[in-house]
């Protein structure tokens, strides 16, 4: 089991391209951790230095106190799951898992024990004979998760472990690692670019873009309190809708643009008042937006007159993309599939004014 503190973490390749800029990340004794952001973000990177597979050119890497930024990965106790899953082809299920165990010249017994004993926690039991062509995606990646499990390690690295199977597979595999995670309560870092698999998965995420954090948090703090406006976007989906406007002050404090005005709820009013005058970005997103012909007034919302242009009905749910009066945006709001639009309908909907976002168009941090 192991600790891993992160501090002020960076790295520049030796073509100097400085990918990870300074990062800081305290993962617990026994916690999942998932690291996502868009392609190129520096989350390999990152997950490779914490492997001791990349050279750290600055900061520092810790696992129990211990600075690792010299050890040799060897010598780190983790394992690492790869997306290509890295299996000898040549080599059955259970030499593959038992190589390993086999080059630090492990008794034969224990190496029996460990391998069958992973074997039937990932269900490979009946296929410990078979070669890895004679297997599919998701039994292949399941041969690479033991070979990591029978190591015993302190640390669990995954690198989009699940990147190559198809979808449904991928949803079931990611129950199982999870199922996995809390039967084996170790330290696990997991790299993905997909949010929703990280929503899915982490008990902490780990937000990145360009190399540098946007936020760590808890999946549900990320979707109700993001920091900022990358965050905000990148977090659900469909994505968080955004409209630019003025914040005026009448009776109370309003924001304004065209087609829209909302008052501004009370409990939001302290923060904003310093942005009286200026321009704010505003973010709803399409699931706190409700068809006013439909719903009871169950929240504080304001009326928004909208048309709209695609429908996408995807069986549980019906996602509308429409357009605010006069505005060429093109925005989103969820609806159940059992209430269908037509592209050019218009409609009143509601947007829920405690569920609002407010950003700050030069720094794009919340302003909340
Ligand atoms: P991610 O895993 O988030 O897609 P990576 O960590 O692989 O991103 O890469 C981060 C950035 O560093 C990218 O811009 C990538 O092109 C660059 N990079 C990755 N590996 C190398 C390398 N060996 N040499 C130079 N640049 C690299």
């Amino acid at each position: 089991m192991a600790t891993i503190e992160i501090k002020n973490l960076q790295k520049t390749y030796p073509n100097n391209h400085y990918a990870i800029k300074g990062i800081d990340v305290s993962i617990q004794e026994g916690e999942f951790v998932v690291l996502v952001g868009p392609s190129g973000c520096g989350k390999s990177t990152l997950l490779r230095m914490i492997a001791g597979l990349e050279d750290i050119s600055g900061g520092d890497l810790f696992f129990n106190d211990k600075l690792m930024n010299s050890v040799h990965p060897k010598d780190r106790n983790i394992a690492m799951v790869f997306q290509n899953y890295a299996l000898y082809p040549h080599m059955t299920v259970y030499d593959n898992m038992a190589f390993g165990l086999k080059l630090k010249k492990m008794p034969k017994a224990e190496i029996y024990q460990r391998v069958t004993d992973a074997a039937k926690t990932l269900g490979l039991t009946e296929y410990i004979d078979r070669l890895p062509k004679e297997m599919s995606g998701g039994q292949r990646q399941r041969v690479a998760i033991g070979r990591a499990i029978v190591r015993q390690p302190d640390v669990f690295l995954f690198d989009e472990p699940l990147s190559n199977l198809d979808a449904k597979l991928r949803v079931q595999m990611r129950t199982e690692i999870k199922r996995l995670h809390r039967k084996l309560k170790n330290t696990m870092v997991y790299v993905t670019h997909d949010q929703i698999e990280a929503m899915a998965m982490g008990d902490k995420i780990v937000i990145l873009k360009d190399g540098v954090v946007y936020q760590t948090d808890s999946p549900i703090n990320l979707f109700r309190h993001p920091e900022n406006k990358f965050v905000a976007g990148f977090i659900g989906s469909p994505a968080m809708n955004f409209v630019s406007g003025e914040i005026i002050k009448e009776e109370g404090l309003y924001f304004v643009t065209r087609g829209m005005k909302i008052s501004i709820p009370p409990p939001l009013q302290v923060s904003m008042e310093r942005y009286l005058g200026k321009r704010v970005d505003m973010g709803f997103r399409p699931e706190y937006v409700y068809d006013k012909g439909l719903e009871k007034e169950r929240r504080l919302s304001t009326d928004v007159e909208i048309e709209i242009l695609v429908v996408e009905n995807v069986g549980s749910e019906t996602y509308n993309h429409f357009r605010l009066n006069g505005m060429d945006t093109i925005y989103s709001y969820r609806s159940s599939s059992s209430n269908v639009h037509i592209p050019g309908e218009k409609l009143t909907v509601g947007i829920d004014l405690e569920r609002l976002h407010f950003f700050d168009v030069e720094t794009e941090e919340s302003i909340l």
